[in-house]
C-alpha cells in the first residue's frame, strides 16, 4: 500500500466557462464563470465549483459524496470525467455507499472556454483523482472494498483531452450492444448448443483431440474459452484435468452448471464463470486453454480475437492452446448453376408491370445485394478449378489487432478453361498435443461440418485457359457487428501473344458482408458428374509468407486428411 504523495501543490484553480448539477432540477447552468477548485483539506480531496462573482459556490467535495447546501460532495476515488465533446465534459460521482442498493450516482456538466483549458483541466482531475484513490485506501481501505474503486484503479479516472471514456471492457469497446445482444442471446439457447453438439465430426474431432493427449489435460489448470453446454470442459475434466474454469458470456452458462451439476464426478473439477473473457478475473493461471471459437471463414463472430485475449490474460508462458493453428484455405471455382441462380433472384426487379408498378429502378441495388451476400453450402470439390491455397493463422502468436484486418495476396494456376465464378473458401484447425497432431477439416469432400463452405461469388466471371494464372487480393476487414466486410478481387493475365508483356487481361472484384450470408444448403444442387476432381484441398500452394512451419504443417494437414 502506497502512502499519500506530498509534493502535490495545496489547490490548483481553473476557470470554467459554466457548470450544471444535473441532480438538481432547479439548479440553471451557472450564468458567469466559474472557477473549479481542486484542494485537499484534512485528507478530504475536494473539487469545488464557485461562481466568479458569487461568495456561494458550488462545492464538488470530492471525498464524502453528500450533497449540501450549495454543495455537490462526492469522493474523486468515486468521481469519473467523460468527454461530451471538445469543451464540455461530465463529472460523475458515484455515492461511497455505493454498496447500498438505493445509492446514487451526481453529476455536473462542465464547459470550458477552450481546448487548452479542458485539457489541462482533464490532466489535473486524473492527477487528483489519482491521489484521492491512494489516499482513500491509506486512510480506510475497507470504506473503498467497493469495486469501484477497483474499477477506477483499472481504467483510470479520466479522460485525455480528445480520446473517449475507456471506462467499457475491451469487448465493449469495438463491439456495437447490438450485436452483441443478439449474439449472446444466440447462443443463450439450448437449439444452438445442441446444435453445434450435433455437429458429430466437429465434436467428435474435439473429442478425440483431447482424448488422445490426456497427457497434457491430466493434473493441469484448463479453462474453456466460450464454454457454451460446458461440453469441452467435461471433456477435459474426463481427460483427468486438477480444474477447469468454463467461461461463459451468455445465459448457456446457467444451464452448463445444471449440466455440470448432473455428472458430479466431472462437477467436482469445473467451475463455470458467467461472464466475457474479457471481463472475468480467475484466481490462478492455465496450462491449457480449449475453445471453439471458429465462425464461417475461420474468422467470423471475431471470437478468436477473444482466444487470444484469454491466452494473453490467462494462459502461463508454454501453456497448450487447443486449437493451436488455423488455416484459411481458398480456391477459384467455377459454378454456372449458382451463378444463374443468383443472377435470376434479382430478375425479379426487372418486371416493368408488377400490378401496374415497374419495379426496374431497383434492379441495380437488388442485383448488387445478391452479389454482396457469400453463399454457404456444401460444394461439390470438382468445382474448384484450381490447386487451392491457404493463410494460416497461429493461435499462439498473433496480437488481437491483427484480427482487425487481413490482406491475403491471391496466386492460382488454372486447371481446365473454364468460366471462374470467384473464390471458395473453407479452414482447417490443428490441435498440435503433445502425443497426437489432429487436424479438423471443413474443406469441400470431406464429411460436412455446420461451417460448410463459403463462396464468394462474382458478378462478372473471367474466362481462364487451362495453366493461366489467376492473382488477385482477399481483404478482410473487421466490423463492429462482430464480423468482416470482404473484399475480393481476381485477375486473369494475359495469355498467349502478349503475356510476356505482363498485361492484365480481365479482373473482376467484389464487397461482401460476411455477416449476410445466403444459406444454400437447401438448394437443389446440379454438378457435372464426368469431371475429374481437380484439386485436392492438401494440394497446397504456399502463399504465406507469415509462417516458418508452414511445411510442417503442411505435412500434417497430408497426414490427417
Ligand atoms: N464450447 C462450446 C460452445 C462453442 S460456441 C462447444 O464447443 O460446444 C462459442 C461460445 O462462446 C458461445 O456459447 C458464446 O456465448 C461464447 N462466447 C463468445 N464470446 C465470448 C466471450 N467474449 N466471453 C465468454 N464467452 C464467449
Amino acid at each position: 500500500m502506497e502512502p499519500p504523495s506530498t509534493n502535490k501543490p495545496k489547490q490548483q484553480e481553473f476557470t470554467l466557462a459554466s457548470v450544471t448539477d444535473l441532480t438538481s432540477s432547479s439548479s440553471p447552468p451557472s450564468s458567469s464563470p466559474v472557477v473549479a477548485t481542486f484542494s485537499c483539506v484534512n485528507e478530504v480531496t475536494e473539487l469545488r465549483f464557485q461562481e466568479s462573482d458569487s461568495a456561494d459556490g458550488f462545492n464538488f467535495d470530492l471525498s464524502s459524496a453528500q450533497l449540501l447546501m450549495k454543495c455537490i460532495v462526492c469522493n474523486l476515488c468515486f468521481a469519473q470525467l467523460f468527454k461530451l465533446g471538445p469543451l464540455q465534459f461530465i463529472c460523475v460521482s458515484d455515492s461511497s455507499d455505493s454498496a447500498k442498493e438505493d445509492s446514487f450516482s451526481r453529476g455536473v456538466v462542465i464547459k470550458f472556454r477552450d481546448e487548452k483549458e479542458s485539457k489541462d483541466f482533464c490532466d489535473t482531475f486524473e492527477e487528483w483523482s489519482k491521489d484521492a484513490v491512494k489516499k482513500g485506501a491509506f486512510l480506510d481501505l475497507f470504506m473503498f472494498t467497493s469495486r469501484f474503486l477497483e474499477r477506477k484503479r483499472l481504467s483510470g479516472s479520466s479522460l485525455p483531452n480528445g480520446t473517449v471514456s475507456d471506462s467499457k471492457s475491451k469487448f465493449d469497446n469495438k463491439i456495437e450492444a447490438a450485436s452483441a445482444k443478439m449474439y449472446f442471446h444466440y447462443y443463450g439457447q439450448l437449439l444452438h448448443q445442441q446444435n453445434m453438439l450435433q455437429d458429430y465430426v466437429r465434436t467428435g474431432t474435439y473429442h478425440a483431440a483431447v482424448m488422445e493427449n490426456r497427457s497434457d489435460f491430466s493434473g493441469r489448470i484448463v479453462v474453456d474459452v466460450g464454454a457454451g453446454s460446458g461440453i469441452l470442459s467435461m471433456f477435459a475434466a474426463l481427460a483427468g484435468a486438477k480444474h477447469v474454469y468454463a467461461v461463459e458470456a451468455s445465459e448457456m452458462a446457467d444451464y452448463a452448471r445444471k449440466l455440470i451439476a448432473g455428472n458430479p464426478l466431472l462437477a467436482e473439477r469445473i467451475t463455470v464463470i458467467k461472464g466475457k473473457i474479457e471481463d472475468i478475473e480467475l484466481p490462478e493461471k492455465a496450462d491449457v486453454l480449449i475453445s471453439e471459437p471458429m465462425g464461417t471463414l475461420l474468422v467470423n463472430e471475431r471470437m478468436l480475437e477473444t482466444y487470444v485475449i484469454a491466452r494473453d490474460r490467462f494462459l502461463s508462458p508454454n501453456g497448450k492452446m487447443f486449437p493451436t493453428v488455423g488455416r484459411i484455405h481458398m480456391a477459384p471455382f467455377s459454378d454456372e448453376f449458382l451463378f444463374v441462380e443468383m443472377a435470376n433472384k434479382a430478375m425479379f426487379w426487372q418486371q416493368q408491370n408488377y400490378y401496374g408498378v415497374d419495379l426496374t429502378p431497383l434492379y441495380g441495388s437488388a442485383h448488387q445485394g445478391y452479389f454482396s451476400q457469400p453463399v454457404v453450402d456444401a460444394f461439390d470439390p470438382r468445382l474448384l478449378v484450381a490447386p487451392s491455397m491457404f493463410h494460416v493463422i497461429d493461435f499462439t502468436q498473433m496480437k488481437e489487432e491483427q484480427f482487425y484486418e487481413f490482406d491475403v495476396p491471391l496466386k492460382f494456376t488454372a486447371s481446365v478453361c473454364t468460366r471462374v465464378h470467384g473464390l471458395a473458401c473453407w479452414f482447417d484447425v490443428l490441435f498440435d498435443g503433445s502425443t497426437v497432431q489432429r487436424w479438423f477439416t471443413t474443406a469441400p469432400g470431406a464429411p460436412t461440418t455446420h461451417w460448410y463452405q463459403i463462396r464468394c461469388v462474382l458478378s462478372q466471371p473471367i474466362h481462364v485457359m487451362a495453366g493461366q494464372e489467376l492473382t488477385g487480393r482477399l481483404h478482410l476487414v473487421a466490423h463492429s457487428a462482430q464480423s468482416y466486410t470482404i473484399n475480393l478481387t481476381l485477375s486473369a493475365k494475359m495469355w498467349g501473344v502478349g503475356a510476356n508483356q505482363g498485361g492484365i487481361l480481365q479482373t473482376s472484384s467484389c464487397k461482401l458482408d460476411l455477416k449476410e450470408p445466403y444459406y444454400r444448403m437447401s438448394q437443389p444442387q446440379a454438378y457435372p458428374v464426368s469431371q475429374e476432381p481437380l484439386a485436392q484441398p492438401q494440394d497446397i500452394q504456399i502463399q504465406s509468407d507469415d509462417l516458418e512451419e508452414v511445411e510442417l504443417l503442411q505435412q500434417n494437414a497430408n497426414a490427417q486428411l
